[in-house]
């Protein structure tokens, strides 16, 4: 069984101020299989998109997928929108 723990890391410092960080990791039967554990720090800290989840899940099984993003309608932006209630 494969199992996703998503994590979160927060740091506060007093001169940086607070960070947090996002990740996860995967097991497969209790085994870590993917380790992508958020830190949070100062600077260089480890983040870590939690959708990339899926895909990393996706790519232990050598499943071959192609991602792509279409727009069906494009918005066009009009200035009056902004103001017209
Ligand atoms: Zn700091």
């Amino acid at each position: 069984m494969f199992e996703i723990i998503f994590m979160e890391d927060n740091h506060n410092c007093e001169t940086c101020g607070s960070d947090y960080a996002l990740g996860y990791i995967i097991k497969k039967d209790g085994e870590i299989v993917i380790d992508k554990t958020p830190v949070a720090t100062c600077y260089d800290g480890a983040h870590y998109d939690q959708n990339e989840a899926y895909l990393d899940l996706i790519r232990l099984h050598d499943i071959e997928v192609d991602i792509s993003h279409e727009v069906i309608n494009e918005y066009e932006y009009r200035f009056e929108d902004e103001y017209n209630v």
